[in-house]
């Protein structure tokens, strides 16, 4: 099966960037998620295999507390809690791997250290619209995930025999995440032989799944059920969904990191919905509104979130922010979901 994703300049290109790294640091988007770490972690772990010792990856915030069975996860250095570390690696660094972003201010306040470095960057990425201003852009918009394109890299690099059991999982949970446990985004041949391929490592997939995703704290699964209980509105002739969700609400549950991760594809399950957006309040910064978007069944979120909640990201799983209590943010959502009313219907 065709996995090759560069062609013959590219790869010449990649190889000559990793002879001559000796320094490299890795860094992923803010609020990594499965592929942003998966990706990150499967990359460290191959250039490990290829004899380079000093890698740094660098997050700008934490992963959530499911992730962090990840091998190699404790090698992670975060931004918030030791930025001088962090400008240290990026200083020393030659060689910058980006992974799982498409502009450099998806790393949000780290990228001033992002952009002080003077090394060469690559980014290896799977969303709309890459900035292109690197050494060698890999950005494949129809992959699954950041994490299937690592696997397919690495491949052609000839790394697969000697791939970990550590850097498959670090792969397979990425590809998982990316596409809601293979429900959506995953229905290309070639996914599923990198599935075979990863399976002969030795990784353990249910092991996987039950790490990820059944890892909620009661208190949490308690705060999902009431969003959808009290908060879920439904715009039945317009085939939308919406919620929002306080800081207070939050903290009634105990609310950690993680806790609403995938909760907005819930109200995807209702028969015929298009839409699912969800709005909750960011519990460190004031009058701010964290944006996630979700589509199916033809409608795609992804120009309803640049236009209404200044993000972007995949055709059918966007994000944004708002700068405004969350009342206003209620409104501009309905505004949204009027403005695209033709499409919904
Ligand atoms: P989530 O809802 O899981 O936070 O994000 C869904 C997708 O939208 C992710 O692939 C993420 O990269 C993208 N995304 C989230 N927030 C933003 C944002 O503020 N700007 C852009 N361009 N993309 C975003
Ligand atoms: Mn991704």
């Amino acid at each position: 099966m065709e996995l090759n994703l560069l062609n013959q300049e590219e790869i010449v290109t990649l190889r000559n960037l990793l002879s001559n790294a000796t320094n490299i640091v890795i860094c992923a988007h803010k609020s990594p998620d499965g592929d942003a770490t998966g990706s990150s972690l499967a990359w460290m772990h191959y250039l490990n295999q290829i004899g380079k010792t000093n890698i740094k990856v660098c997050m700008p915030d934490a992963t959530p507390d499911f992730l962090h069975w990840l091998p190699g996860h404790n090698s992670i250095i975060r931004y918030d809690r030791r930025p001088k570390e962090v400008k240290k690696a990026f200083k020393e660094a030659d060689l910058v791997c980006c992974l799982d972003f498409n502009q450099r201010s998806r790393v949000d306040t780290m990228q001033e250290v992002l952009d002080s470095s003077k090394a060469p960057r690559l980014l290896i990425d799977h969303h709309l619209e890459p900035e292109t201003n690197n050494a060698l852009t890999v950005s494949h918009p129809e992959m699954s995930s950041t994490c299937e394109i690592v696997f397919r890299l690495i491949s052609q690099l000839d790394g697969y025999e000697k791939m970990t059991t550590q850097c498959a999982s670090c792969i397979y949970c990425g590809m998982m995440t990316d596409t809601g446990g293979f429900t959506y985004n995953s229905s290309r041949p070639e996914i599923f032989y990198i599935i075979g391929q990863l399976l002969a490592k030795n990784i353990d997939k249910d092991e996987i799944y039950n790490r990820v995703f059944h890892n909620y704290s009661t208190n949490a699964l308690r705060l999902r059920a009431h969003i959808i209980l009290n908060k879920m509105k439904v715009i039945e002739e317009l085939h939308a969904s919406y919620y929002t969700v306080t800081k207070e609400e939050m903290a009634q549950f105990h609310f950690i990191k993680g806790d609403m991760e995938g909760l907005v594809n819930i109200p995807q399950q209702i028969k015929g919905l298009k839409l699912s957006i969800s709005l909750r309040e960011d519990t460190e910064k004031p009058k701010t509104v964290l944006v996630s978007l979700r589509s199916c069944n033809g409608f795609h979120c992804q120009p309803m979130a640049a236009k209404f909640f200044n993000g972007g990201g995949h055709a059918d799983a966007s994000g944004g922010r708002l700068n405004c209590t969350i009342e206003e943010a209620e409104q501009i959502a309905i505004k949204a979901i009027l403005y695209y009313k033709e499409e919904l219907q």
